[in-house]
């Protein structure tokens, strides 16, 4: 019989991806995201958001004071429309160097009180805001609550021409908008969105596959890659920035209506977002993980690659190993016995999978494309 010859090529995920190994540490810290009721149940209070409403005034006079409350000192960027004026607030956190990150979420809204369209996104803002703040991370990160969004993202609009003007370095912009699920629906999937058009698409990919690599991770929901429409990227996409973006995978019929209300949030899926979202930014600021209060690991050269026989684990006797496919699901998982253990995988093939080791408290995990 004539041995059939499987060939396997390994793909590992370019730098950025590589970097990102499970840490315990920050799995301990994200817990601290709170529950987004209080917030959105606050949000929903305020009323409609829209243009010259007084809703809209009293949301940018809360949202500006529990982030003084967080220790910030809100920088006020008003515009007008029309005859009215509108305001985006954005809070600055430094870091050692002056490239920063945005951090983006509008706070208006279109018909209704908007709960989900964006009170779920600005639930993110400030919960990362808050979490962010006493860190100490390489890159600076500001955090913006957006206006006028649903009348052609003028205040995204407005904020670009003020960082050309002011000369503001920026090294990725990440949109947060409508990240609640929807009660009675399937919730955990989340869309993670790349600009797949412009001349920094493929950067914008890599920044979107990190962002979706943290939150296979750390939380339980299913990132799924999509494309940047109809929201505050695009002034920023126009301008050639890389951008990525959140935004809920279930369908949501309730916006720009009356009923965008809290009833018809899903909660658990928004905070596990936030969790989700928490993560990508410790990872894209470099945050220092001396500082989440435990010991800060050094990362090791994972030995884990593949051959015509299977899937290779070198000097990592004694270690767990699980590997999962994108959808979660765990189709092997053992123990290490060996210092050099070859498992079978052909029923695998033609998948991208994640593997994941584990021994007491350190975990490791590589993302392994198959191919044969
Ligand atoms: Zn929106």
């Amino acid at each position: 019989m004539k041995k059939k010859i499987y060939f396997f090529f390994l793909l590992i995920s370019s730098i950025i991806t590589n970097a990102q190994v499970y840490n315990q540490q920050v799995a301990e810290y994200i817990k601290q995201v709170e529950s987004p009721y209080n917030f959105l149940n606050k949000f929903e209070q305020l009323g409609i958001k829209m243009s010259g409403t007084s809703g809209i005034d009293s949301t940018y006079l809360w949202l500006n004071k529990i982030s003084k409350n967080l220790g910030y000192n809100p920088i006020i960027n008003k515009f007008k429309n029309g005859g009215d004026s509108l305001v985006n607030i954005e809070l600055l956190k430094k870091g050692d160097n002056d490239s920063c990150i945005l951090v983006c979420a509008h706070y208006d809204s279109w018909v209704g009180k908007g709960v989900n369209d964006n009170g779920t996104g600005c639930f993110a803002i400030y919960q990362l805001s808050k979490l962010m703040k006493s860190l100490k991370t390489k890159y600076s990160i500001r955090f913006i609550y957006f206006s006028g969004e649903e009348l052609g993202y003028k205040g995204s609009y407005h904020y670009v021409s003020k960082i050309k003007t002011n000369n503001i370095k920026v090294k990725y912009m990440i949109n947060l908008d409508q990240l609640g699920g929807t009660v009675g629906e399937n919730n955990h999937k989340v869309y993670c969105e790349r600009d797949n058009k412009t001349s920094m698409k493929n950067e914008s990919m890599k920044l979107t596959t990190a962002i979706s690599n943290c939150i296979s991770l750390y939380t339980n929901i299913t990132p799924e890659i999509g494309e940047a429409y109809l929201s505050d990227y695009i002034p920023f996409i126009d301008s050639a920035y890389v951008i990525s973006g959140l935004y809920q995978y279930a369908t949501y019929p309730y916006n720009h209506t009356a009923d965008d209300l809290l009833k018809n949030v899903e909660l658990n899926s928004l905070k596990e977002i936030v969790k989700g979202a928490l993560t990508s930014l410790l990872f894209l600021s470099d945050a220092d993980n001396s500082d989440l209060s435990l010991n800060k690991e050094t990362h090791k050269e994972i030995n884990v690659y593949l051959s015509e026989n299977g899937m290779c684990f070198k000097d990592l006797e004694g270690y767990n190993y699980e590997i999962i496919d994108m959808l979660g699901k765990v189709l092997k998982k053992g123990n290490i016995s060996e210092n050099y253990q070859i498992i079978p995988i052909k029923s695998m093939h033609n998948r991208i999978c994640i593997i994941h080791l584990n021994k007491g408290l350190k975990y490791y995990s590589k993302k392994i494309f198959l191919h044969y």
